[in-house]
């Protein structure tokens, strides 16, 4: 029998988010997550994920992960701290460090994972952490877990971050105090003010932490945010993911020695939860080297977010301050922006609507993410649709 209080609960809280528009459908996609999508039976111009560079469906790093299979098994086989650290979770993270240019690095099963486990190692309840307004949920979860005074200020206030610094300082009621910050912001494609961060700390002698996710193949001609504005040895964590450009999966901290040689040592889903299997290492290591052998798949996806951005802009829609590939397309009431996706799906378009909790309410949005893996034809085409269907709508 199910207990009946549990039963009110979720009945009544999911009707009331089908009330509100807030309610997410989960659709299945038939196969793999390229270019164009099969979903309903129905082939779409995916506009929806994060796989940035088309490495996900890489010809080079299918038939490696395949290899590792044969050479290593399916499994790592225990947490990395008895001896499930394969020479394969190795070669990654001596790749990471290259590419990200620090000393070390270290590797989690994934970004989210990454930074519950990071800023709680070094953070606790006598520190401080000032985070900005817009930054990803699992920012805001890994610094919960930390039991440090989360601090927020606006999103790339600069003033509003110096003034929370300095009162957070003078308080003298902290040990440490850190700035933590998306490196690109994932729902508007904003880049944060790494320089300015930089020097707020530097002033104030604060911790800085990034959370590249959105940055890492994308800024800094691939390198990411950080490296962007050359501020690798500045920036105390750089944090990123192998899920989105890197197009496998699992998260990573690049940094100093004795950072990394701290959260091998204490961070808990290292010591207590299995690493990635051979294969996600070895295709994320590999997709690492062709990012720092050729810059020719970044190029190529810069071209088609330009091209997609001027397309959406010239037709009339609000396509908010992205300064990165990333194109939201602002609707602002959130039943408008799912229904504005729905229409777009049903003439052939995957572009979902992103609403509250995600993004502020009152901004709700149907978020474009154009990848190296589309050809102009296939942008075109999604830019009449968008046409069509924004008229008919009468957003345009
Ligand atoms: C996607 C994302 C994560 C989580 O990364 P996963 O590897 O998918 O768990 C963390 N931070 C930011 C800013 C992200 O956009």
């Amino acid at each position: 029998m199910s207990n009946n209080m549990l039963n009110s609960f979720l009945n009544n809280n999911i009707a009331d988010l089908k009330d509100r528009g807030l309610y997410n459908e989960i659709d299945t996609v038939q196969g793999a997550n390229g270019p164009v999508i099969k979903v309903k039976g129905k082939e779409h111009i995916n506009l929806s994920s994060n796989n940035y560079l088309g490495l996900a469906t890489d010809e080079r790093l299918k038939k490696l992960a395949k290899e590792a299979i044969d050479s290593h098994g399916v499994g790592a086989g225990a947490v990395r701290t008895i001896n499930g650290t394969l020479d394969l979770h190795i070669n990654l993270e001596e790749t990471i460090a290259k590419f990200k240019g620090t000393e070390a690095a270290i590797s989690y099963q994934s970004g989210f994972n990454c930074n519950m486990a990071a800023i709680s190692a070094v953070m606790d309840k006598n520190d401080a952490i000032l985070s900005d307004a817009l930054n990803h949920a699992s920012i805001i979860d890994g610094c919960r877990l930390s039991k440090a005074k989360i601090i927020p200020f606006e999103h790339s206030d600069m003033n509003n971050l110096r003034q929370k610094a300095k009162e957070a300082v003078d308080s003298g009621r902290y040990n440490k105090i850190m700035i933590i910050t998306d490196g690109v912001f994932s729902m508007d494609g904003d880049i944060a003010k790494l320089p300015e961060i930089v020097e707020i700390a530097e002033e104030l002698d604060l911790i800085t932490y990034v959370d590249d996710a959105h940055g890492s193949g994308v800024t800094g001609k691939g390198a990411g945010t950080v490296k962007q504005f050359g501020l690798q040895d500045q920036v105390d964590f750089q944090m990123g993911t192998l899920s989105k450009a890197i197009g496998v999966v699992g998260g990573y901290i690049a940094g100093k020695q004795n950072l990394i040689d701290w959260l091998k040592a204490r961070s808990r889903p290292f010591l207590f939860s299995t690493a990635v299997s051979p294969a996600d290492a070895i295709a994320s290591t590999r997709a690492i080297e062709l990012l720092m052998e050729s810059t020719e798949l970044n190029e190529k996806l810069w071209e088609n977010g330009n091209h997609l951005k001027d397309g959406l802009k010239k037709l009339g829609f609000n396509i908010g301050n992205s300064e990165t590939p990333i194109t939201p397309c602002i609707i602002g009431d959130e039943k408008n922006a799912q229904e504005f996706s729905k229409r777009l799906f049903k003439a052939g378009v995957y572009a979902k609507a992103i609403v509250f909790p995600t993004v502020p309410r009152g901004t709700g949005r149907v978020r474009n993410m154009p990848t190296a893996a589309h050809t102009k034809e296939m942008l075109d085409e999604a830019i009449a649709i968008y046409e069509k269907v924004g008229k008919e709508m009468g957003f345009i």
